[in-house]
């Protein structure tokens, strides 16, 4: 098995101490192994990060697009390879993989706008003869540390915008599926980033608590489950640094009586069961105004559900891949065996879902629930697979106040072919980003990501224009000269325009 190495100031560095292993989760098999950095080791990245970012905060943001524009098109190049290397350890289809690749991409295309978003805000005669600015100056070396689920394109949310901000990057991908992100890193330096502006560093908790430590480190951009998002936002910001941490979600859809039922059926099984439920804008609950829309909905996605096309993510044509790890599956079971116990309706049952040729990968087949309510562990807590709870209610208010109890508000949406109760549904729901007949309302690159409540522990959001926030600090400066041949006596009262 060959050892996932880290990046480090341009050059591979391969751990001597601990690793993990790496699995290819439709056959079960460890496929590589990671290097799991030791402090020495994250230090040498710190290192690199902090001496590289003199120069690189002083390069023109139009040579930094350079670099940047590069690297867009090695990353279309390789679309084929990176969609395989994701789906070979993640265990998504190469068409689910190729999508987030090009969702990715899109915040490298905002960040390549490096000169236009950094262009700062000018002020001529504040005062007589005097001028005013505000620079967005890079805040210095950051850090990212993401989760499993979108090995390249929560990576992609992060650095090449922090990177054309003039920032220097250390990121810690998650120790899961680390090998098409250390392949993206890669590319970037192949399209001319200088060493050390982008470094890679494999590992788990002994890493990110190096990172959360480092007085070196000004910013953290987390991505990954509330409790770690937490535990990052609070120690990180304990020691004075710049915190945005997204964290879990339990999306809600919300079906009107006069929804369009097909067409909503086919957005649920997409945002439902894509990527086996493994994303964090996943819908995982229906939640049905009245019995009768309910009803209808069982009797048309139940065949569909059990028509899903599942097997090796690697293999086209197929609409899900297996759990990323034997822990993933027994996770997603013991949720099932618990709704069932708990007294919910168990439509569809996934558990013990067999690929052929594949006896040993982590597949959970799609499973459905209904009569689903909000006491139960089901409805409470993210299960993160492929499990749809149908809840029932008796009014869009009933909707909207179960969503708006939950712990969770990252993405929801609703179907329905009535204007004024979507705009009621937008106003009031307390949920970060919304559809209106949108099941994934994930917003594109010049907007920005972020959930409210226990989704997100931060003020700023991710990329976009939030993100140019996060990764610049604003300095107001205020100029004057003074004209030959005047002098002004001492003013002691506090200098206004009035
Ligand atoms: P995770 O929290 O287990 O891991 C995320 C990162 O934190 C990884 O890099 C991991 O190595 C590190 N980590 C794990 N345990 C740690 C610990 N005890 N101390 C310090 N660091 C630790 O998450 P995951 O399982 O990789 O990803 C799935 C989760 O991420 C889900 O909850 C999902 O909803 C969430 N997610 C959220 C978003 C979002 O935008 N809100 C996007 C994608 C995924």
């Amino acid at each position: 098995m060959s050892l996932i190495p880290h990046l480090i100031n341009g050059e591979r560095v391969a751990d001597q101490g601990r690793t993990a292993d790496v699995f290819n989760p439709s056959t079960g098999e460890a496929i590589h192994k990671v290097g799991l950095a030791s402090r020495e080791t994250l230090q040498k990245a710190i290192d690199a990060a902090k001496a590289a970012f003199p120069a690189w905060r002083n390069t023109p943001p139009a040579k930094r697009a350079q670099v940047l524009f590069r690297f867009k098109q090695l990353l279309e190049a390789n679309e084929a390879e990176i969609s395989r290397l994701i789906s070979q350890e993640h265990g998504k289809t190469l068409e689910d993989a190729a999508g987030e690749l090009k969702r990715g991409i899109e915040n490298v295309e905002y960040a390549c706008a490096a000169p236009e978003i950094l262009k700062g805000e000018y002020s001529r005669n504040v005062g007589p003869n005097i001028d005013a600015w505000s620079d967005f100056q890079p805040v210095g070396v950051v850090a990212g540390i993401t989760p499993f689920n979108f090995p390249a394109m929560v990576p992609l949310w992060m650095y090449p915008l922090a990177i054309a901000c003039g920032n220097t990057f250390i990121l810690k991908p998650s120790e899961r599926d680390p090998s098409s992100t250390l392949f993206i890193a890669e590319l970037f330096e192949q399209a001319g980033l200088p060493k050390g502006v982008l470094n890679v560093v494999n590992g788990d908790k002994e890493a990110v608590d190096g990172l959360i430590e480092a007085p070196e480190v000004k910013a953290i951009s987390f991505v990954g489950s509330t409790p770690i998002a937490e535990y990052i936002y609070s120690e990180g910001t304990k020691r004075g640094k710049r915190v945005q941490a997204l964290g879990g979600a339990k999306n809600h859809a919300v079906l009107m009586p006069d929804a369009d039922l097909d067409n909503a059926v086919s957005a649920l099984m997409g945002a439902a069961y894509g990527s086996c439920g493994e994303r964090c804008m996943a819908i995982s609950v229906a939640v049905c105004v009245g019995d009768q829309i309910a009803d209808a909905l069982v009797e048309k996605i139940v065949p569909q559900i059990k028509g899903l096309k599942i097997g090796a993510g690697t293999s086209c044509g197929l609409d899900m891949g297996p759990l990323v790890t034997a822990a993933a599956r027994d996770k997603v079971v013991g949720y099932i065996d618990d709704g069932v116990a708990a007294g919910a309706k168990l439509v569809v049952d996934g558990r013990g879902y067999r690929v052929a040729g594949h006896e040993d990968g982590y597949f959970v087949g799609g499973t459905l629930f209904d009569k689903v309510t909000a006491d139960m562990r089901i409805y409470q807590e993210e299960i993160f697979g492929p499990v749809l709870c149908i809840v029932r209610v008796g009014s869009l208010e009933e909707a909207m106040q179960l969503i708006n109890d939950h712990e969770y508000g990252n993405g929801t949406c609703i179907f329905t072919r009535d204007g004024e109760a979507a705009r009621l549904f937008c106003d009031e729901i307390e949920v970060g980003m919304v559809g209106v007949n949108v099941p994934l309302p994930v917003p594109v690159s010049y907007h920005s990501f972020g959930g409210w409540k226990r989704s997100l522990f931060g003020d700023l959001h991710a990329y976009g224009p939030d993100g140019v926030r996060f990764y610049t600090r604003r300095k107001a400066i205020t100029q004057r000269w003074p004209q030959r041949a005047s002098h002004e006596a001492a003013q002691f009262a506090f200098p206004s325009n009035g």
